[in-house]
């Protein structure tokens, strides 16, 4: 799971702009998440290899006067779904008595905070800050995030301990001098591996915006089979895990809507988490996403789609609330799902209502379709073989007046399948025969339900 970094702080210290400075150089998943979660913001950030997840509380417009106001509601739950907090000062107006609010807020929990004093450009850094040190958190880290200076040695300081040390690999090199041997005692472990994960229990994640029926239907779900429900404790991160068996098939459910904890009193603010979402992606090996119908395709699922299949995960899509729609809203919502989930057609879309349980039981045929999919064995022989009939139906294009060579394909993992390719200017292979090479194989190996992964390999 990737490491999860909130920044904290007073209103104009510099959040947005270090938030913007961490995720901007990725495309991927920044959100807002209006509703339950206000203005609390999401991004992927990546520094070298390491990936992370950075909460910015941008929203928070308290009026500086003590903790209430400051720490209300969005920052708490920030604070409480990180690993480590982010909190900055403003080294430009100095000591505010919010600043020591929210660090005695802070010293209370059990989290690694790092003191992040920003807008040190052109002023003496030193003696601006000396006064921070009176917080009681540590050492003070001196950055401008509009200019992104100290950023990195200040985040590489935070990550600290959350990655394994990088050791230098030179698999692949290996991997060209020992050529088919290699692969062959490789294909020994993958077989292994497709075994061991073929036994495991289908770990299902029912995930989707808030109110889309994810309560309604994991409740359904729940009420139709024999479950073993235990109590975990639990934080806004954590979802619940329920085993349950159905027609001899194991499985986990990873219930992000928090069933067993909506009855509690105190949990009223927030039943919706993108962190506690994320986790759940990260742990499932198949993914239910809950989309409603009445609401269309919205960015927010968009969104956790992109995650899901970044993450690699098997998919089965339940368009919920399908009850009482007119025939003329059935037809719009299905022309918006071909227009806009055209690139995901290889995941099986189900109309169903949680309300009244219809099309509920047929959800599983397609999760156990898309995790068997997924684990499925794909052997180097099977695999070159259908390699070598899609570049007989067409060739590969020439490319700088060479024809790119594909010489052989084997397994490279399982849950998502990864097919490697190994040849000549391989590299160099358009889009779009990629594309039908993916496709080719996915009707071939009749894998659906889940991503395929192809990885093209220079050499032999
Ligand atoms: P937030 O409310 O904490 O999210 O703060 P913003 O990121 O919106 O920044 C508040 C103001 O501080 C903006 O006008 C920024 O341009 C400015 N600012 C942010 N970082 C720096 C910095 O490193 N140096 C200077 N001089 N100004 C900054
Ligand atoms: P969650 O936030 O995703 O867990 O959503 P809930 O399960 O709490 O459902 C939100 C609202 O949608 C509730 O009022 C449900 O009764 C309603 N709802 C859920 N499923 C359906 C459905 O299939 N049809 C209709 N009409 N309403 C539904």
């Amino acid at each position: 799971m990737l490491p999860v970094i909130a920044l904290v702080g007073r209103p104009n210290v510099g959040k947005s702009t270090l938030f913007n400075r961490l995720t901007r150089t990725r495309d991927a998943l920044v959100a807002d998440f209006p509703g339950l979660t206000r203005d609390r913001k999401y991004g992927q950030a990546k520094i070298d290899e390491d990936e992370f997840i950075v909460i910015d509380t941008g929203g928070i417009t308290g009026d500086e006067e003590g903790l209430d106001a400051v720490m209300a509601g969005q920052s708490l739950l920030a604070i409480d779904e990180a690993d480590a907090v982010l909190f900055m000062v403003d080294a430009r107006v100095g000591m505010m008595v919010a600043d020591q609010a929210i660090a005695e807020h802070l010293r209370k929990q059990e989290k690694k905070v790092f003191l992040v004093a920003n807008k040190t450009d052109g002023i003496d850094a030193d003696s601006a800050c000396a006064e921070f040190y009176g917080l009681g958190l540590g050492e003070v880290y001196h950055i401008a995030a509009a200019h992104g200076k100290g950023v990195r040695q200040m985040i590489d300081t935070a990550l600290d301990g959350f990655f394994e040390p990088t050791v230098e690999s030179d698999e692949d090199d290996d991997e060209f001098e020992l050529g088919q041997e290699y692969i062959e005692d490789d294909e020994e472990k993958l077989l292994k591996e497709q075994e061991r994960l073929a036994a495991l229990p289908i770990k299902l994640a029912i995930i989707g915006k808030p109110n889309v029926g994810k309560s309604t239907l994991t409740n359904r779900i729940l009420g139709e089979e024999r479950v073993v429900v235990y109590d975990q404790p639990g934080t806004t991160r954590d979802s619940i895990y329920i085993p349950m068996t159905r027609d001899d098939r194991e499985y986990v459910l990873i219930d992000t809507a928090g069933v067993r904890k909506r009855k509690k009193v105190n949990e009223t603010v927030e039943k919706f988490s993108v962190i506690k979402t994320l986790k759940a992606i990260e742990d499932s090996n198949t993914v239910l996403l809950v989309i409603d119908a009445r609401d269309g395709i919205a960015e927010q699922d968009l969104c956790l789609l992109g995650y899901t299949l970044n993450a690699g995960r098997s998919l089965v899509i339940a368009v919920n609330k399908w009850d009482g729609m007119t025939d003329y809203d059935k037809e719009r919502v299905k022309s918006e799902l071909d227009r806009r989930l055209g690139f995901i057609d290889f995941a099986k879309i189900h109309f169903i209502s949680a309300l009244h349980g219809t099309g509920v039981g047929h959800l599983y045929e397609s999760v156990e379709e898309a995790y068997d999919s997924s684990t499925k064995r794909i052997s180097t022989s099977m695999l070159t073989r259908i390699m070598t009939m899609a570049t007989d139906d067409h060739n590969p294009p020439m490319v700088q007046n060479r024809r790119v060579k594909l010489r052989y394909a084997h397994a490279g993992g399982y849950n998502p399948p990864l097919i490697v390719i190994h040849g000549n200017q391989v590299k160099k292979l358009p889009d779009s025969y990629k594309r039908y090479l993916m496709n080719y194989f996915r009707r071939s190996l009749q894998i659906m339900g889940t991503p395929i992964r192809i990885e093209f390999r220079e050499g032999s």
